[in-house]
């Protein structure tokens, strides 16, 4: 797949899928103006105790603990339910509970779909702190889990599935090695066996409907593109149907679990520019990975709209957009300290983690990752790239660069 002017005239349209979001983007979350006038976003309300004017007044606010009544700030404040209606609107869910990371809405949704006794279902390209997360804490509160390949047709994943598998969980496409799951058929079999299905929808906000290919939960970190700007830590987890709506906000009460207003403001703020942000970041990272797809030193580029990718015909079957994050694997030859050097001397790639920011990034992916599926790693060196919203033509200048002085 090294014809990249040949994906340019028969591959997707990228970046205008975001379009779609645009007006409801702008629009969604704002205050509606009264007759003495508001500012157009609404204000940021700090509080731990809501006072009431009677005790009986306070009590009466008890009884709706379990939706978005409040008596006290860990059940929440205005904000973080303003942010929360916006998230369930853009995801195509009824519920959203709003937590204090990415982290946390993946843990959270776990702890209120298992118990004791329950095994959990994990793709081997979960996201590392995820997977930290079952073989740590649920191992010791007695959850089994297990791993499946990403791209498990449909009898490897029965031959995965338990009697007792309370949760299949998904993250679509999967971390550092970007496999796009086939997420209707692990709802069917999941559902099939009695068992719910857990979506990680980072990457795909938005441009992935979780609940009209048979998600029941979907998770995002909200510190990544809906916030926008390195500086907000959230997450999110999503619901469709009452019952999963009960078990996750008890769940929230319980841990104690909410997301900060100051956070959940620059979020609400962050999400007006997305649509634009999005359009302009998949654009140019569909460029710099067709293109790093023509260079020699590259041999595989990771990014579910390139048909060389493994899941591209089922991003094109089931996504609007793509996002602008990508994995790229190095020629056999070029070792990892050449890699790490030019990674190095990049000069418009921060070097970090996370992703979803304005500004570029670059992070290497090969040899930290940790597969229980050997054939999922990358075989050269490797590295993920986050494309910010600098000039493409500049990004390409210091990647030739970079590329153009590797040592082989
Ligand atoms: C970043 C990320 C998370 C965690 O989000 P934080 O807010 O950083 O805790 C979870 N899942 C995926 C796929 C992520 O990329």
């Amino acid at each position: 797949m090294r014809n990249g002017t040949k994906h340019m005239e028969t591959g997707p349209v990228i970046g205008e899928g975001w379009q779609k979001f645009a007006t409801f983007l702008t629009h969604a979350g704002r205050q509606a103006p009264d007759q003495s006038g508001s500012f157009v976003n609404m204000p940021v309300e700090r509080g731990s105790t809501v006072v009431f004017p009677s005790v009986e007044a306070m009590e009466a606010q008890g009884e709706h603990a379990y939706g978005h009544r409040l008596v006290y700030g860990a059940m929440g404040n205005p904000v973080q339910h303003r942010l929360e209606q916006v998230i369930a609107a853009l995801e195509g869910g009824a519920h959203t509970q709003v937590v204090n990371s990415g982290l946390a809405a993946c843990s959270v949704a776990l702890l209120a779909f298992l118990k004791a006794g329950d095994h959990l279902l994990l793709p081997d390209s979960v996201y590392g702190p995820t997977r930290r997360f079952a073989l740590g804490m649920l191992a010791r509160f007695g959850v089994e889990t297990s791993f499946y390949p990403p791209h498990a047709d449909e009898a490897t994943l029965r031959a995965h599935i338990k009697p007792n598998t309370a949760v299949i969980f998904a993250e679509s496409p999967g971390s550092h090695t970007f496999e796009v799951q086939d997420i209707p058929l692990i709802a069917r079999m999941a559902h099939g066996a009695g068992a719910r299905l857990l979506l990680d929808n980072t990457w795909g906000i938005g441009a992935f409907q979780p609940f009209t290919h048979g998600v029941d939960v979907s998770i995002q970190a909200l510190t990544k593109y809906p916030s926008g700007h390195a500086d907000v830590i959230l997450g999110s987890i999503t619901v469709q149907r009452p019952e999963h709506w009960q078990a996750l906000r008890r769940a929230a009460i319980e841990l104690g679990a909410c997301g900060a207003p100051d956070d959940c403001w620059l979020t609400l703020r962050g999400l007006k520019t997305m649509a634009v942000r999005l359009s302009q970041q998949a654009r140019s990272a569909y460029e710099l990975a067709l293109w790093l797809e023509s260079r020699p030193e590259v041999a595989y580029v990771r990014h579910p709209a390139l048909p060389g990718c493994p899941g591209y015909a089922l991003w094109k079957r089931d996504f609007t957009d793509a996002s602008g994050l990508f994995g790229v694997e190095l020629v056999e030859g070029i070792t990892q300290d050449a890699m790490i050097a030019m990674l190095n001397g990049l000069n418009l790639f921060g070097i970090g983690v996370s992703w979803g920011g304005y500004e570029s990034l670059v992070l290497p992916t090969s040899g930290g990752l940790t597969r229980s599926h050997k054939d999922g790693l990358p075989k050269g060196a490797a590295f993920r790239i986050q494309v910010g919203l600098e000039n493409v033509a500049d990004l390409k200048a210091d990647l030739t660069r970079g590329l153009d002085g590797l040592k082989r």
